[in-house]
């Protein structure tokens, strides 16, 4: 399904790209100061080793040829255009309430020229389009995913990239309403959580050597992720960083259950920021972090609730 990943790329906004790119050189470093100020993590030297973090960005076609299919290919395809064509059918709908309200308008010439039949023909056209895209299903399928899909973190020897998927990132913001610039924030932050998560230095100088880190459940990874990355941005009073605050939270209502994960650690075990730091302090001694040891941990840290 390489070929309609593809197409369907294609159709999102080749200046995505560009706002993607000028948005990770102006935040960068601020978000990875926030995001290692949430942790309480530093980022420096140890044993004469430099921890380093790259960003790389692309457009994510391997990602999305993972979850297209080929027996709803136009439905698929049209989903870079979803926003020209809700746009289309509000522009009739609010001409045809103009229509409705001028109505009685003395010396009345409405009627004859407004091209009824036409845009009742294009308004179902439109209609029938914005079907195909919401049965095709692809933001569903994406946010279903257990791995992240706007972007990804891979480990190293102490060492990390982050690589952010620009095309995938343009084609699912304007379907949760929200900027380019405030979905590429919250994916910036989310996968340096992951790295501080991976290289960060705690105060005993460790961090979480790559085999254990390779090892530890997903819960537990996506459910630090967006605790802290939570926390960073909620920390900040950049207007843009609140904005990302947003887009996390709006993907969050929508995606798979490890996403979710970090406020069930806040609503049902009370978890504290001290608390998730000093559970993720032992479990990066462990060699096999499951998602119950991490709940455990949480509760020991967390006063016993
Ligand atoms: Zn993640």
């Amino acid at each position: 399904m390489q070929n309609l990943a593809h197409t369907i790329l294609e159709g999102v906004d080749q200046d995505v790209e560009r706002r993607v790119n000028s948005c990770v050189e102006r935040f960068r470093e601020r978000v990875r100061d926030g995001v290692k100020d949430a942790y309480m993590f530093t980022l420096g030297a140890r044993k004469n080793v430099r921890h380093t973090i790259s960003i790389s960005i692309e457009r994510g076609d391997a990602v999305l040829a993972g979850v297209v299919r080929s027996d709803d290919s136009l439905g698929m395809a049209l989903s870079a255009y979803r926003d020209s064509i809700a746009g289309g059918l509000s522009c009739i709908r609010r001409l045809q309430s103009a229509k409705s309200s001028l109505q009685g308008v003395p010396g009345d010439e409405l009627d004859a020229i407004y091209p009824d039949e036409e845009s009742d023909t294009l308004e179902q056209f439109l209609v029938m389009l914005d079907g195909r895209i919401e049965r095709a299903g692809i933001v569903q399928r994406l946010m279903s995913l257990t791995t992240d899909f706007l972007g990804a973190y891979s480990p190293a020897q102490r060492s990390g990239q982050i690589v952010l998927n620009w095309g995938l990132i343009g084609l699912l913001a304007p379907r949760i309403d929200v900027s380019v610039e405030a979905l590429t924030l919250k994916v910036l932050a989310h996968e340096y959580a992951h790295a501080l998560s991976h290289l960060g230095v705690d105060a005993n100088g460790e961090h979480w050597e790559l085999e254990a880190f390779w090892q530890a459940d997903v819960y537990v990874h996506e459910g630090l992720a967006n605790y802290f990355s939570a926390a960073a941005l909620a920390a900040s009073d950049d207007w843009w960083f609140r904005e990302a605050l947003i887009a996390l939270e709006r993907m969050v209502e929508r995606q798979s259950e490890p996403y979710r994960e970090f406020n069930r650690w806040k609503n049902d075990l009370g978890a504290r920021p001290e608390g998730v730091r000093a559970a993720l302090r032992t479990a990066r001694t462990m060699a096999r972090v499951s998602n119950r040891d991490f709940d455990q941990l949480l509760r020991d840290y967390s006063g016993g609730r």
